[in-house]
């Protein structure tokens, strides 16, 4: 039996099939074009999770993997500057009705007039704080380094997340622009996705409204919440690894090996992706651990294979080879908190 896909998955398809894949290769090497992200902004994709009464499609989790996986075997720079826009507008469906953030933002958001990033990993390490929140005037005052923040001339807002003197972090938009209390660094030179344009920000009494503000909860809460979630495996790493396996089916001698690759990561995927949709996040967190680094191991496989398999042309910066293990290698550490940090060294030490 055969089912229709869903409408954005064949949307993600036709983007990736006609734009992302045939210009991956010039993307790496420069900046990923406002073209692109024109496109993704008009495809609805923006708005995958987003509820339906705001402007988004309100499809499962599946369909958003899905599509996730499509445009980061195509493009993983372009897949990773639209892939921080998710996470501002789940955040703003969950919120409450009548929150003024919530009326602002989430219609454009969800229908890509807006496009969002996110500044906020460095919540994570506690119990340092690298971006302090400050009530001040009405609103919230931040002041300090944002390390990391991709699609910086990209996009269009930031969420950004500080921690109060009460340990409590407050998440606030602002506009994603120098301004006032904000100086970004010119961008990252990085082994990988330079093309995302990621930058660090110095915050000196950046000020936003009340009215910006999105969520406030105690630290202890969000790390309840966000820990458990880093442990399941990001689509994005089954995207690059199907690109490389189709990358070394290419070569008519390979189609064996491939095929054998593929088979172990298909149900490694299909185990991590049905522990992703456990309602209890909190559950099965060592069989998460250990899914996300079986899956590391063979995106590392297929990676490689299709290095070994392209030779010495597979060092060429015109290779998509070289680019898939670069990419592979970013994955490894996007999005890693200090429970997936340790289960990854754990399983590469004992071999
Ligand atoms: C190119 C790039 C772009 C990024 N863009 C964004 C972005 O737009 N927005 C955003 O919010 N984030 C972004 N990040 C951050 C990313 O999601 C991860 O949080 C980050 O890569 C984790 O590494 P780190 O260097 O920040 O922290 P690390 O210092 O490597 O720490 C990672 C985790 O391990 C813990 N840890 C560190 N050392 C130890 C130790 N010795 N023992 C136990 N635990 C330890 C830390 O507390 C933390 O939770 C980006 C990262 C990169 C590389």
């Amino acid at each position: 039996m055969t089912t229709t896909p869903h409408p954005l998955v064949a949307e993600a398809h036709r983007l990736a099939d006609g734009l992302l894949a045939p210009s991956a290769q010039r993307v790496d090497q420069d900046v990923v074009p406002a073209s692109h992200l024109a496109a993704v902004r008009r495809s609805g994709l923006l708005g995958v999770s987003a509820p339906v009464e705001s402007g988004g499609a309100g499809a499962p989790d599946a369909v958003a993997r899905e599509v996730a996986e499509i445009l980061a075997g195509a493009c993983l720079s372009t897949w990773f500057v639209q892939t921080q826009h998710h996470t501002p507008v789940r955040l703003l469906g969950r919120a409450a009705p009548g929150l003024p953030a919530r009326e602002r933002l989430l219609r454009p958001l969800a229908g890509g007039e807006l496009l969002a990033g996110i500044a906020y990993a460095h919540v994570r390490s506690h119990p340092r704080v690298p971006v302090r929140a400050t009530a001040e005037r009405g609103g919230v005052r931040f002041d300090g380094t944002v390390p990391w923040y991709t699609g910086w001339g990209l996009n269009d807002l930031m969420l950004l997340a500080g921690v109060t003197g009460a340990d409590e972090v407050v998440f606030a938009f602002a506009d994603a622009r120098e301004q006032p209390g904000l100086r970004p660094s010119p961008p990252m030179r990085l082994a990988a996705l330079t093309a995302a344009r990621t930058v660090s920000l110095a915050l000196d009494g950046l000020w936003v409204p009340e009215e910006s503000v999105v969520l406030r909860t105690p630290r202890e809460e969000f790390a309840r919440v966000d820990v458990p979630r880093s442990t399941n495996t990001s689509p994005a790493v089954f995207g690059v690894a199907y690109a490389a396996l189709d990358l070394l089916a290419s070569a008519p001698d390979e189609r064996g090996a491939a095929d054998s690759l593929r088979a172990r990561v298909d149900e490694v995927r299909e185990r991590a992706y049905a522990l992703a949709d456990h309602p209890v996040p909190h559950e099965h967190v060592a069989e998460r651990l250990a899914l996300r680094t079986r899956a590391y191991d063979l995106l590392r496989s297929a990676t490689t294979a299709a290095v070994v398999a392209g030779g010495g042309r597979a060092t060429s910066l015109d290779h998509p080879a070289q680019r898939l293990a670069r990419e592979a290698m970013f994955l490894l550490i996007q999005g890693q908190t200090t429970p997936v940090r340790e289960a990854h060294l754990e399983a590469l030490a004992a071999g």
